[in-house]
């Protein structure tokens, strides 16, 4: 059995019941095999077996008393998976469907993600399956001192510095970078995603959904289209989706519909992604609310779904971005989005594309962008947090967004060559998962076996 298949089968005996994560190694590492076949030295240093185990694990209880009195308890989780190129980075996800297999699957993606930027930041993640809806202010503040008294003695600015994801906005990295400072007494890059008075870098919230943006006009372009006059679909309406929609407005393109955990939203007129900021950011409620500004739209609750499937991507459009969380977009909503002529998809969301899913896209030949390539805008933005917060400085939106634009087209230059050199030029999957791999691998045989 080839070293592939072998580490496959182990990981699903000495991990059991971790889906998420199998799902994400095995699309990995089955597009990494053209490359171990050219190139001995990656079996001979055992970088496979190596980069499926996480160099850390720490799994903690965190305790907290909800508004009533009553004590409350949940896991916390943080994995620092691979140190190679930099410190552990990735985002913590406050989530009630949180498990050490989601945990693991996406920072696993995350080591792949961050080598892809071309910046020196290794592969991490964290979360809790706290759920962080209907919860008070003062019980979200509770739980992040929590959550962040145990997880300080793990972090640091050249150690391992975590950023948001779902559930986590600069409200909750707000408690958190508060209960660090009030623990270790420093006032230092730890975190990014944080307040634009208190470290956090300008550009930062909006990097993910504008450079997964960016890298779908860089895909298009290369096929001698761009976005101006498209229709779009975008799933999701949280941070990355929204930002995702403003820049699709200010290309010139058409974002039609959305969603939440509730339903979608279909306003043919576009979205305004101002109403989606006071629903969603302000007030914090369902996205059924977009009706009451925008009495021409219409709201899909969740029960009237298809059964296979998301009614976001049952609209006709020319580009989708999903944005929300994983497996959100299922073969038979492939099926769809290509007989009703799409041309391009940009994940925003890690994995949102289930692997049916994304066969479909790769024989279709469309414009396919992995989320590990067009959602790496929002880490490399956080690492340039890291930079500002070093040398005590902050930069204009107009310099954040400069280097956005040239890490995007970077990261998809590499993907598109990479691609190319494997025999597979469309194949960004192919392109992005061993120029990545590669970038960490040989980090790693330099640094020798450990
Ligand atoms: P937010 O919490 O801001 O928004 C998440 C959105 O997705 C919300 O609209 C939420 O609905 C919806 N959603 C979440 N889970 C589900 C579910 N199980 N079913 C249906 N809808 C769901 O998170 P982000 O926008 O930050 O993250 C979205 C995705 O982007 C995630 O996959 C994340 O890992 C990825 N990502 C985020 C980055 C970042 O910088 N934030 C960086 C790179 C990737 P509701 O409002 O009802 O909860």
């Amino acid at each position: 059995m080839s070293t592939i298949k072998n580490t496959l089968e182990g990981l699903k005996r000495s991990s059991p019941a971790q889906a998420e994560f199998y799902q994400a190694a095995e699309e990995v590492l089955e597009s990494l095999q053209p490359l171990l076949d050219s190139d001995p030295r990656y079996e001979r240093n055992g970088i496979i077996e190596r980069l499926v185990e996480p160099e850390r694990q720490v799994l903690f209880r965190v305790t907290w008393i909800d508004d009533a009195g009553t004590v409350r308890v949940n896991k916390g989780y943080r994995v620092q998976f691979n140190s190679a190129l930099g410190p552990y980075k990735g985002g913590l996800r406050f989530h009630p469907s949180v498990t050490s297999g989601v945990i693991k699957f996406l920072g696993f993606e995350q080591i792949f993600k961050n080598a892809l930027t071309g910046l020196p930041i290794g592969g991490g993640k964290g979360g809790s399956d706290f759920n962080p809806k209907g919860c008070s202010d003062r019980e979200i503040m509770r739980f992040c001192q929590s959550f962040m008294t145990e997880l300080h003695r793990h972090i640091g600015p050249l150690t391992d510095v975590p950023a948001g994801d779902i559930g986590v906005g600069t409200r909750e990295i707000g408690y958190l970078f508060g209960q660090y400072r009030r623990l270790t007494a420093r006032f230092d890059g730890a975190l990014t995603g944080k307040g634009l008075t208190w470290g956090g870098s300008r550009g930062r919230a909006e990097a993910t959904g504008y450079g997964c943006v960016y890298f779908a006009e860089d895909m298009l372009n290369d096929r001698g289209a761009d976005l101006q006059g498209m229709t779009c679909l975008v799933s999701g309406s949280g941070n990355v989706a929204i930002y995702a929609i403003e820049k699709l407005l200010t290309l010139g393109a058409k974002p039609i519909a959305c969603s939440d955990s509730t339903g979608t939203i279909h306003h043919p007129a576009g979205i305004d992604p101002g109403t989606l900021k006071e629903i969603k950011f302000h007030q914090r409620k369902s996205l059924s609310h977009y009706l009451e500004a925008h009495t021409d739209a219409e709201f899909v609750p969740l029960e009237d779904y298809p059964e296979d499937g998301h009614a976001v991507w049952r609209y006709r459009a020319d580009a989708a971005f999903p944005c929300a969380t994983q497996n959100e977009l299922s073969e038979a909503d492939a099926e769809a989005l290509l007989s009703n002529g799409i041309l391009c998809i940009s994940e925003g969301a890690n994995m949102p594309c289930t692997s049916g899913a994304i066969d479909q896209f790769l024989e279709a030949g469309i414009a396919y962008g992995p989320g590990k390539a067009s959602n790496a805008g929002g880490v490399a933005t956080s690492q340039l947090e890291m930079q500002q917060n070093a040398g005590l400085t902050q930069w204009s939106m107009e310099t954040v967004d400069k280097h956005l634009r040239q890490i995007m087209k970077d990261i998809h230059h590499r993907s598109s060559t990479t691609a190319s050199e494997f025999g597979e030029p469309d194949n960004l999957v192919l392109g992005a998962n061993i120029a990545g791999f590669r970038r960490v691998a040989e980090a790693m045989i330099e640094q020798g076996i450990d």
